[in-house]
């Protein structure tokens, strides 16, 4: 079993370390403690009175019925978060460094809860339990604590200004955060918002994708048992029109949203129509994956596979456009069908399924389309290509397309699922210019032996991540964000503090002489 992993997963560092027999054995039935609207540290009900569903992807039976927040609701959370902001509330009072305790509080409960929350996650998403508590639960965790200790030292600088004054910046806390965030890392995502924002000294509104509301919901539970004032962190739950109130909303200053990159495009107009409010976008993606004739051969296949097929290929991430040399191509794609074909996909519970089912019907049917697009434009299916008619679920076979031709709607548009596209290229000039020929620039990556053309292919390609030898690693240190329509501004690492801070130039003048 152990083995299993290790060869599945070569490149995240979260399973290598990981011993697969160690893993606590989920719980299949997780009680559902919160389904109803977080503010002010308290739940409320909608005061519109509605609610909305939240489905078990892999049975498509209903897990919960969650309060549905509308615009009503939006108003009395910005309030309340603008209240918790006000100057000499206990929040902004706070010494640095207690927020930053607060912030590893709550990285302890969930580590408490690791296994709850993990349960939680697979049986609302979908995705495999040893998924989610070896990757999405302790990068959530790593990433508040990574934050946690950022608190207390992110600080200004003293200028050299000409004339009689000195200069001190600080770097004060944006204010009101509005934070809207998709159902693929449901609960990665949420602590990705929090961290860097609560240590900032922000207060927050988040809005969970509808599919996935629970464990964000959970985790507002966690920041009241850690000790965050009431108002600082407010959790709605609802659909698209929930979150574009806050983004119009002109009492909230900053929105961070991660999703498509159709709705990010909304929600920087929301923005810009409203008030200006700092926006920060990460989208979506059609990452080059390029795969050199030089490569270990067994390693660029294996990680070319888990750069798609993780997480069902719902990544903004994923290695969607995998370019190999000419040279090496048909053995590759051999090797990647035959890979693809032994992925074991069914109940996210069982500790050897590696693949569970697409988040919901929408998804599954946009994906099951895009197959058949493919096949229609002429590329060619060597790996999986339907669902599993009759069983419930939303489950799609690991799917991998040869021969896939660049103007194909495969090889430009996001397919959001476990579908692989290869295509074949001659040499780096060329495949560094067919690589940038997208809208998209969120990641890229390389496999090769040759430093030389390793260094080429960095520079020339235009991406926000370009990983060398390896794929999806992510980590709470490193920057992540995209060029071009894949976002706006970096999360993650030191990067990540900017837009969750203004820098404030305070200028004094210094008396030549005292009388
Ligand atoms: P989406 O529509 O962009 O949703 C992302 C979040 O934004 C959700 O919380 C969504 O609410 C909310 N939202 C939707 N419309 C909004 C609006 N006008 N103003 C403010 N917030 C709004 O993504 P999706 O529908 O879940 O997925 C569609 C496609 O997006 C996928 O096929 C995939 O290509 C891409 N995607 C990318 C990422 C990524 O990480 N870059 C993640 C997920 C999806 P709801 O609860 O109503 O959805
Ligand atoms: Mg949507």
């Amino acid at each position: 079993m152990q083995r299993l992993i290790r060869s599945t997963f070569p490149s995240l560092g979260y399973l290598q370390s990981s011993k697969f027999s160690s893993i606590p054995a989920p719980k299949s039935s997780p009680e559902i403690l919160y389904t109803g609207i977080f503010i002010n540290n308290e739940w409320h009900k909608s005061i519109g009175g509605k609610i909305f569903l939240s489905i078990n992807p892999s049975n498509e039976q209903t897990i919960a019925e969650v309060q549905q927040g509308g615009k009503e609701d939006v108003e009395v959370a910005v309030a309340a978060a603008r209240d918790a902001f006000k100057f000499g509330s206990p929040w902004r009072r706070m010494d640095a460094s207690k927020r930053g305790q607060l912030l590893y509080k709550l990285a302890d409960l969930m580590e408490r809860d690791r296994i709850y929350l993990a349960s939680l996650e697979t049986l609302d998403n979908g995705k495999p339990y040893y998924m989610s508590y070896n990757v999405d639960l302790p990068m959530a965790i790593s990433n508040l604590r990574y934050y946690a200790g950022w608190a207390d030292k992110n600080h200004g600088k003293v200028i050299p200004m000409d004339g009689d004054y000195f200069v001190y910046t600080r770097h004060e806390p944006v204010g009101v955060c509005a934070q809207i965030i998709p159902w693929n890392f449901p609960i990665l995502m949420a602590a990705w918002k929090f961290g860097p924002a609560l240590a900032t000294g922000n207060t927050i509104i988040l809005k969970p994708a509808q599919q996935t509301s629970l464990t964000a919901l959970y985790m507002a539970q966690l920041t009241k048992e850690a000790g965050f004032p009431a108002g600082v962190v407010n959790v709605v739950p609802g659909f698209g029109d929930t979150g574009a109130a806050l983004v119009e909303h002109n009492n909230v200053d900053k929105v961070a949203f991660t999703g498509s990159t159709e709705v990010g495009k909304k929600i920087q107009q929301g923005s810009g129509l409203s008030n200006l409010k700092r926006t920060t976008l990460e989208l979506g993606g059609k990452s080059p994956n390029i795969i050199l004739s030089d490569t270990d051969m067994n390693h660029a296949v294996e990680t070319s596979h888990f750069g798609l097929f993780f997480n069902m290929g719902q990544c903004c991430c994923a290695g969607s456009r995998t370019f190999i040399e000419d040279k090496i191509y048909d053995e590759f794609v051999e090797r990647s069908a035959e890979r693809a074909k032994k992925r074991t996909v069914g109940n996210p519970f069982d500790l050897t399924t590696e693949h569970g089912p697409q988040i919901d019907k929408t998804q599954f049917n946009k994906i099951i389309t895009m197959i058949e697009t493919g096949k229609k434009e002429g590329a060619k299916l060597v790996a999986g290509g339907n669902g599993y008619d009759g069983l419930p679920g939303y489950f799609i076979q690991p799917t991998v397309f040869a021969d896939v031709q660049d103007e194909m709607t495969i090889a430009r548009e996001e397919i959001f699922g476990p579908v692989q596209q290869l295509i074949r290229f001659k040499s780096l000039d060329e495949v560094i210019q067919r690589a940038n020929k997208t809208d998209y620039g969120l990641a890229a990556a390389v496999f090769s032996k040759d430093i030389d053309k390793i260094n080429y292919l960095v520079q020339g390609l235009r991406a926000g991540t370009v990983w060398v030898n390896t794929y999806n690693v992510l980590s709470a240190q490193a920057p992540f964000g995209g060029y071009k329509m894949s976002g706006l501004g970096r999360e993650n690492g030191e990067y990540g503090l900017q837009s969750y801070t203004e820098v404030k130039s305070v200028i004094t003048r210094i008396p030549m002489k005292i009388s």
